[in-house]
């Protein structure tokens, strides 16, 4: 039996773009990438954290990183920033983790939609949804001149079912998400580009951390497994989903939850 090809290091040499990788989440998914050989990206609107986490994986044996402080909800910043990327590697993207997202509110409640302003309403899809289409539209023409990508797109459990501790804003990117990881793996899998999604519970981050820590308690109570995930375990699931190992999925949106708000 020949496995070679199968499990061979799939990660390495490739060019890929981590959004939102200066922290959290992200940040233990620019490390993953790093630790399996791939030449990485960190896009964060934190022009202090990308660098503290391209620093951390220049530590690393070939460790390769480039820094970009970007704002994803702005077209034209993300399509400079990933040209950018592009000549400092001399690669092109093929592998993108659409990660940066925001959830308002972080004391107390969530807002209901008879207090939000129309302006925040707009700077959470801006970030959360249209962040992940300026991505894929900055990169999407080169993958399919490859015949090759990888797409990994960030929902949350509260795109799929009912979570108090969101606002509405937030599910609904959440859930527009799925749709559009569902639609992209069709229009794009004839072109050899695989969409998948991730649906993460409640993981300890600092977007999670700086939330009251009654609400954390609950939803830890409401977790089969008992305890808040971690951000290497979601990174594990973006390592598969972009790897040989996941060669025929595409489409699906998997949850790294503990078993949170199973649907
Ligand atoms: P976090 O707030 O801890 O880190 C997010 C990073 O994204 C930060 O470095 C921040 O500077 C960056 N960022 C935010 N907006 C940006 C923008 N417009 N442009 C560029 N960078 C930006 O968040 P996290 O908990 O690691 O969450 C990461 C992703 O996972 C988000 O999409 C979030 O909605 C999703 N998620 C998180 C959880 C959780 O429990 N932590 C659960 C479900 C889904």
């Amino acid at each position: 039996l020949d496995t070679s090809s199968r499990y061979r290091p799939s990660h390495a040499g490739r060019h890929v773009i981590v959004t939102g990788g200066g922290a959290g989440i992200g940040r233990a998914i620019a490390l993953g990438f790093a630790s399996r050989g791939a030449n990485v990206s960190v896009i964060d609107w934190s022009a202090t954290s990308a660098q503290e986490v391209c620093d951390a994986i220049r530590l690393m044996e070939r460790g390769n990183a480039f820094a970009l402080a970007c704002d994803v909800s702005d077209y034209a910043a993300v399509e400079r920033g990933v040209r950018e990327a592009e000549a400092y590697f001399g690669a092109s993207v093929d592998t993108v983790i659409n990660n940066a997202g925001i959830s308002p509110k972080h004391e107390g409640l969530p807002s209901s939609i008879c207090d939000m302003a129309p302006e925040e309403w707009n700077h959470v899809v801006g970030i959360n949804l249209t962040g992940a289409f300026n991505t894929i539209r900055a990169v999407g023409e080169g993958m399919r001149r490859g015949r090759c990508g990888y797409i990994v797109n960030m929902s949350s459990v509260a795109g799929k079912t009912y979570s108090p501790v969101v606002a509405c804003h937030y599910a609904a990117t959440k859930s527009a998400i799925i749709g559009f990881t569902k639609h992209l793996a069709a229009e794009l899998g004839p072109h050899g580009i695989r969409v998948n999604a991730i649906a993460p519970g409640r993981i300890e981050t600092p977007m999670v951390l700086a939330v009251n820590s009654v609400i954390n308690d609950e939803q830890v109570r409401l977790t089969p497994l008992g305890r808040l995930g971690k951000p290497a375990e979601v990174a594990d699931l973006a390592l598969y989903l972009t790897s040989d190992e996941s060669t025929f999925i595409t489409g699906q949106t998997i949850d790294v939850a503990g078993g949170l708000y199973m649907t």
